[in-house]
């Protein structure tokens, strides 16, 4: 019997860790091939292909190896591959699951894993996390969802995932709308109906910078007052509570929005800003009268992201558009 194609590449992370001596820090230093080999029941399912794109720490992943990535995973759909599964570090995990799945634009699942304990710990969660992504990406029912990550035995959407523990097994939530999915008896079952996606352009240009600041009490606006200055074309706040800032971010937003996109989100993790609420200096009412925009439920790292794609492909004028979405 012809088995299905699944083509898996490893980035590196804890999934892909080790120590090369005892007493050590864990480095990524397990090839994609090797992980591969701790799940041999894989072979009964699918036909792998497995590529090591990278053997980075996932802070030091970037935009322009991300664009790399997604490039290899698109030629291997067009090798006939049925679900594409890639291994990376959990810190950026939902940073780089929302930039896939906003340039995703197969019907074919995307998955991403990772491991919260490296290969060598007792108790290592990468193997387990791999074989439920394999299956998640080789489901049926896993068509037309856009990027996911699988993480201890839950299906997430890039748009809602987020990394909510530092260090524990149970590291992944989608705040407010739970995960799209279960893995039951290494069955793959959804929790609701694929929704609608967005599907941009890939960037003409990558040169773009945007800055991410977080409003906290008290803080001065010198780093604020100094982002013309330095050339960024957008700026996204994790603001307070629903979408605010105080009274002197305010000031400075104002002049700062009348040159570049600016984005208002909540660093609270989770829920959405608010449009029609605060009517006070700060407040989201009186930002959006300065030209600001709210991120809605778009966390601050993903409204970052957002506007980065943007930008890339001249489309920040339409800002408004994408940031009203539901999540
Ligand atoms: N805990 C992280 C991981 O799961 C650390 C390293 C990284 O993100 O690459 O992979």
């Amino acid at each position: 019997m012809d088995l299905p194609k699944l083509s898996i590449a490893a980035l590196g992370g804890t999934v892909s860790m080790q120590a090369s001596n005892a007493g050590e820090g864990v480095i990524p230093s397990v090839s994609g091939e090797a992980l591969l080999s701790s799940i041999p029941e894989l072979t009964t399912l699918a036909g792998v292909t497995v590529e090591t794109l990278g053997l980075l720490p996932s802070a030091s992943l970037d935009f322009e190896f991300l664009l790399n990535v997604l490039s290899w995973a698109e030629f291997q759909v067009k090798q006939g591959a049925v679900g594409v599964v890639i291994t990376q570090g959990t810190d950026t995990l939902e940073e780089a699951a929302v930039f896939l799945d906003y340039l995703w634009p197969y019907d074919t699942p995307l998955v991403l894993t990772g491991a919260m304990r490296s290969a060598a710990q007792p108790g290592a969660d990468g193997p387990a996390n791999l074989l439920d992504a394999c299956r998640v990406a080789l489901a049926h029912n896993s068509q037309q969802r856009g990027v996911q990550v699988v993480m201890n035995g839950q299906i997430h959407q890039a748009g809602s995932v987020r990394k909510t523990d530092s260090l524990a097994l149970q590291a992944f939530s989608s705040p407010v709308v739970g995960p799209a999915g279960l893995l039951l008896e290494d069955r793959v079952r959804y929790l609701r109906p694929p929704g609608q996606r967005t599907v941009l352009p890939l960037p003409q240009q990558t040169t773009q910078k945007v800055a991410l600041l977080e409003a906290s009490l008290s803080a001065d606006t010198l780093l604020l007052e100094n982002i013309l200055a330095l050339d960024y074309d957008g700026l996204v706040i994790g603001g307070f509570g629903a979408g605010h800032i105080s009274q002197r971010w305010a000031t400075t937003i104002e002049h700062i929005a009348k040159r570049i996109p600016v984005i208002i989100a909540t660093r609270t993790g989770s829920g959405s800003t608010a449009r029609a609420s605060y009517g006070f200096g700060g407040g989201e009412m009186d930002l959006i009268r300065k030209g600001a925009s709210m991120a809605g439920f778009l966390c601050p790292r993903k409204a970052r992201i957002l506007l980065w794609l943007l930008l890339g492909c001249q489309r920040q004028h339409a800002l408004a558009q994408y940031l009203n979405e539901d999540i």
